[in-house]
């Protein structure tokens, strides 16, 4: 049903791992929060894809995570459950913590999408979530900017604001989300993600003065407190380029690929 590949296969232990994970069907299977749970069965979401089974857990424990599987395979939730388990689970601050959370996607359309799903699964939250994605006035967009937890940006709108807009503090960055890889590098924002990594800084950056984990909260072991900024990066196809952007920005990636079985 669905495969790891590269060191999963080699790896003894991987299988008994692997035995575990096919048992976790349900999203009401992992250790969420009451939060995002109800979020997910008001939008009535409550079995897991491939995608979501294969990467969710690996994601939730504070891994940086590839996952390639097919358009409409599911890759969105796989990536909005982590995102907001892990701003829950630090404790972000939705009134003082600034920007927590960056979807970075290729299109208008598809920021919309996400946006969308994001806000449905994300309803009992406390945070707040916008679209940077051009179009808009972007005079507008400045003003809402640093109140913002959680964006889903088109790559090129998104530099321009960190180029230009005063407050927009990302240094406490929690998650940053690299969705549809494939096309946005086809689409020519190689260079453009180059710029805005930078600008992201290092993601050990957020650690230093951060004061928003608390180091041995008792959560369920599952979630990572390590203090390190999370990539989580999903694609379509697994082509070259995209396993460069993988070099550049994941940080011991666990890697995940789901066979068609359709
Ligand atoms: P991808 O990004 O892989 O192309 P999407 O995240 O856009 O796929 O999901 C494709 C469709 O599948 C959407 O209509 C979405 O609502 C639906 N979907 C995703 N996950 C689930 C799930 N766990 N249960 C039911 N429907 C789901
Ligand atoms: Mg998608």
């Amino acid at each position: 049903e669905y495969r790891r590949v590269f060191a999963a296969d080699a790896d003894p232990a991987a299988s008994d791992a692997m035995d575990l994970l096919r048992q976790l069907v349900q999203f009401s299977d992992l250790p969420l929060s009451s939060t995002t749970l109800r979020g997910l069965s008001a939008s009535q979401y409550t079995k897991m894809t491939p995608i979501q089974r294969a990467a969710v857990p690996y994601a939730l424990a504070g891994r940086d995570v590839l996952g390639a599987a097919r358009t409409g395979s599911g890759k969105t939730l796989a990536f909005v459950v982590p995102l907001l388990e892990r701003l829950h689970h630090v404790s972000f601050d939705p009134r003082l913590d600034g920007l927590g959370a960056l979807v970075l996607t290729p299109t208008r359309e598809l920021a919309f999408q996400t946006f969308e799903v994001l806000r449905r699964v994300g309803r009992y939250h406390a945070f707040s979530a916008g679209l940077v994605i051009g179009g808009k006035s972007s005079e507008e967009e400045r003003e809402r900017l640093p109140h913002m937890n959680i964006l889903v940006a088109t790559p090129g709108r998104l530099l321009q604001h960190l180029d230009e807009t005063p407050y927009f503090d990302v240094s406490r960055l929690q998650v940053l989300v690299l969705d549809e890889a494939d096309r946005m590098l086809d689409l020519g924002f190689a260079r453009t993600m180059d710029a805005i990594m930078q600008q992201l800084g290092r993601p050990d950056a957020a650690s230093a003065d951060a004061p928003l984990f608390n180091a041995g909260s008792d959560g369920p072991p599952m979630h990572s407190t390590d203090r390190r900024r999370q990539t989580l990066l999903f694609s379509a196809t697994q082509t070259k380029s995209v396993q460069a952007l993988a070099r550049l920005s994941l940080h011991d990636p666990e890697y995940i690929a789901v066979r068609d079985s359709a």
